[in-house]
């Protein structure tokens, strides 16, 4: 039996730590704060949505970023395993919309206990605030690690789970992405995803905290080639945008090259401009002796009244039955599709996932073991793989974490 060494206490090295240790290894695992699995607590928004109950078809579909190296993991460890999982370590889960997973507590602290009752029930020996600051290799072949206050430990394994870069405050601060690149491994170049966006409109300060559901979108690039659409809900905040389809959407406009995208919101997707149409003319004639800024109380959210005046170019003080043909048709389109300039994401501070990280080329996608440095390996978030929003990164976390944690320390 061997020697391992986590790195980084999150849901990826924890279940890659207990694995391991299931599996008769002696596991140390090392976490820089003073807790284990800080990210987690803050996760669903605070319910942890902890895997999306699908087949792995369905993961694939969801997963934008190397998909097919993670077909072998999510067989390996699939979202039935995950609810078995956290069943037999006492948390109960229930699936909502979506095939999202919860559990039944709705409490994400649950998850992050179960998986540190996980750790101790295998005897895992767990070091808080002991931050990595270097892997020891010699040989093409990784010997251990140092840490920040100098001591060394040695082993015959090292698994690498340090997550990405996005809310830093957790702990997940790119240090494993360093960790691969003295060791020869290739970065892929890294971005914040299920970010939320900036708008060059300031308008949407004026809506901050206003919420939109049942709408959809369409972003488009400079040569007006749609991008992505969506439909469900979204959020305007003091810079622009955010809220579940937004996030969705940023996935593919992080990397604009310096370049502006558009985004337009279909306030009334269900209806079809005619219908719009009919259903405005119908308003105005209920509210015939009113002006326009207050004949559109049935048909918008009342804070969004005042904006929409602004951009029809329509005089708000105008009596409805004066607003012409042609003005009604132009508040149509406005309704139908509001434009917004999109500048830039909101930074890794705010983003849900990191796009990048090691190189998948480099890594055997059954064990997650390195292909330069032998013996050592990397699971979740700090691989070059992401998905969207519904289970599918604390899955992956998962998936590829018992990948790893299964194979130290077991070859021939
Ligand atoms: C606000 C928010 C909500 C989210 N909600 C969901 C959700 O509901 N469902 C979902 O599937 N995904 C969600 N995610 C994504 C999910 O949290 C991540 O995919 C997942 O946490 C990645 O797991 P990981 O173990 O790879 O990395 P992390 O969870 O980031 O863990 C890495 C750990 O390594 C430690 N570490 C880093 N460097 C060192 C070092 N040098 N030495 C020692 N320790 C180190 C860190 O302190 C940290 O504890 C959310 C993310 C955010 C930010």
């Amino acid at each position: 039996m061997g020697r391992v060494i986590v790195v980084g206490a999150g849901p990826a090295g924890m279940i890659a730590a207990g694995r391991a240790a299931e599996n008769g290894h002696e596991v140390h695992i090392f976490e820089r704060n003073n807790i284990v699995g800080k990210k987690i607590y803050i996760t669903g928004k605070g319910r942890c949505n902890v895997t999306n109950a699908s087949d792995v078809d369905n993961f694939i579909n969801n997963i934008p970023n190397n998909p097919y190296f993670l077909y072998s993991a999510l067989y390996g460890f699939t979202s039935e395993d995950t609810v078995e999982f956290f069943d037999r370590l006492g948390v109960k889960t229930k699936v909502e919309r979506g095939n999202r997973v919860f559990p039944v507590s709705d409490k994400a602290g649950d998850i992050a206990h179960a998986l540190e009752r996980y750790m101790k029930k295998n005897k895992v020996n767990i070091h808080l605030d002991s931050r990595v600051e270097k892997l020891i290799v010699s040989n093409s072949s990784v010997k251990g690690i140092k840490l920040l206050n100098g001591r060394q430990y040695y082993s015959d394994a090292v698994i690498v789970t340090t997550g990405g870069l996005s809310y830093p405050g957790t702990g997940s601060t790119g240090d494993g992405y360093k960790f691969a690149k003295d060791c020869g491994h290739n970065v892929t170049k890294l971005m914040p995803s299920l970010v939320p966006l900036c708008t060059e409109e300031k308008w949407c300060a004026e809506l901050m905290g206003l919420s939109l559901k049942n709408i959809s979108i369409t972003v488009k690039n400079t040569d007006g080639k749609k991008l992505y659409e969506d439909f469900g809900e979204m959020l305007f905040t003091h810079f622009g945008v955010s809220g579940p389809v937004i996030l969705s959407a940023s996935c593919h406009i992080t990397d604009m090259k310096g370049k502006k995208a558009r985004l337009f919101i279909d306030l009334k997707p269900a209806l079809d401009m005619k219908t719009l149409d009919l259903r405005i003319l119908r308003d105005f004639d209920k509210f015939k002796n009113k002006n326009f800024i207050n004949a559109l109380d049935e048909l918008l959210p009342k804070k969004l009244i005042p904006v929409i005046v602004r951009l029809s170019g329509i005089d708000g003080d105008k009596k409805v039955n004066e607003v012409t043909k042609e003005e009604r048709k132009s508040l149509c389109s406005l309704i139908k599709a509001l434009p917004l300039t999109i500048t830039g994401d909101h930074g890794f501070g705010e983003a849900v996932i990191t796009r990048g990280g090691i190189n998948v080329d480099e890594l055997n996608p059954s064990t997650m073991e390195s292909k330069i440095i032998s013996g050592l390996y990397f699971a979740g978030e700090v691989i070059d793989c992401d998905a969207y929003t519904g289970g599918y990164n604390l899955q992956i976390a998962f998936s590829t974490g018992f990948a790893a944690g299964n194979s130290v320390c077991m070859e021939e």
